[in-house]
């Protein structure tokens, strides 16, 4: 293997980084009602932890950077770390993942401190629904601040829908359309299989192919072309729409061939996939002071650990038993 080419012909240039376990909301398909242990806080790497890792990452290849959760907006200076980034040579794509309830204080000083690109979680329209997805009375707050965002130059802006049958697949094609009316570009992500005590049942993943042909009863969905930063997801618009519709097809479709990212999760282990148990300690060497080159060995063989793919044939069974909000999506 050389540089971020893996075995697979893969180019892995896209660090997802976890910078906490800890969030505002229970959404059920990511963590059970009661909440997980979060970690202690000298389990969590600091921000001066998380630079040294993304600057080594870079001689690995690393280009593009999104910080998540738990909810990333919950850990305190989270703009001193966003700044870092950013003017870190050879990272040239900052993005954030959040659930939004805290978007409208934090817009202003993020868009400050360099951050364009943001993905917002929301997976219903309803206030009532929101409560019993997330567990919270956050749909205004939500909603204010994805306002608060589209009065700033982000771009783009995305809205993150997990597509859960029974739960908010009625709701579908309305968030279609805010695509069509808006500059946001809209996002479906198929339920996975992750997590341990996690409710999720094949039953209830609506399959890509199936939110495709309900999109498509919309109008015609023009394919849109993707680049060298884009991960697996199939993007598409409406004709004449203002923003886009993508798919992430995690779970039905193959998209392990096209996929470019390794995460770094908030207690210091690299995961080659998510769909694996499988996780590489950095934080232990980080912490004993090991050089550059040891710490780049490291990421180079979380790289090399990328599996080809996950079986399809046994997508039905829950292979990382990590919850999701510890990993960050
Ligand atoms: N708290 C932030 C948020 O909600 O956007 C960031 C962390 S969250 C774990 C990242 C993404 O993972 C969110 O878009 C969330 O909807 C998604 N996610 C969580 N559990 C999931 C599951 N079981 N299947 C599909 N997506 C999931
Ligand atoms: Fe929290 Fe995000 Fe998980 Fe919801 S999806 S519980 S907001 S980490």
């Amino acid at each position: 293997m050389t540089s971020n080419i893996d075995f697979y012909n893969r180019k892995i240039n896209y660090l997802r980084v976890s910078i906490t376990d800890r969030c505002n909301q229970r959404c059920f398909y990511c963590m059970p009602g009661n909440g997980v242990a979060p970690f202690k806080h000298s389990q969590i790497l600091s921000y001066e932890e998380i630079i040294q890792v993304i600057k080594t990452a870079v001689q690995a290849g690393i280009i593009k950077i999104r910080l998540t959760g738990g909810e990333p907006l919950v850990r305190k200076n989270i703009c001193y770390l966003v700044s870092q980034i950013v003017s870190i040579p050879g990272i040239v794509d900052v993005g954030l993942t959040t659930n939004g309830v805290r978007l409208k204080e934090m817009a202003e000083p993020l868009f400050e401190a360099g951050l364009r690109r943001l993905n917002i979680s929301l997976d219903t329209l309803n206030p009532i629904k929101f409560f019993n997805i997330t567990g919270k009375y956050h749909f205004h707050e939500v909603w204010e601040g994805i306002e608060t965002v589209m009065d700033l130059p982000f771009d783009p802006i995305k809205i993150n829908m997990v597509v859960i049958r029974g739960v908010n697949d009625d709701e579908l094609e309305n968030f279609a359309r805010i695509s069509i009316q808006t500059p946001l570009h809209v996002r479906f992500i198929e339920y996975m299989p992750v997590g341990a005590d996690s409710l999720w049942c094949p039953e209830k993943t609506v399959c890509a192919d199936d939110i495709l042909s309900r999109l498509q009863k919309i109008g015609p969905l023009i394919p849109v072309e993707g680049n060298h930063l884009d991960g697996p997801s199939l993007r598409y618009r409406f004709e004449s729409a203002r923003g886009e519709i993508g798919i992430i097809s995690a779970v039905s479709n193959h998209f392990c061939h096209k996929c470019n990212r390794l995460r770094l999760t908030a207690d210091g282990k690299l995961k080659p996939c998510l769909f694996s148990d499988e996780e590489i300690d950095i934080k232990t060497a980080l912490r004993r002071g090991a050089s550059q080159k040891k710490l780049l060995k490291i990421i180079e063989n979380a790289i090399a650990k990328k599996p080809v793919g996950h079986d399809m044939n046994s997508w039905r069974a829950i292979r990382c038993h990590r919850h999701m909000s510890k990993i960050g999506g």
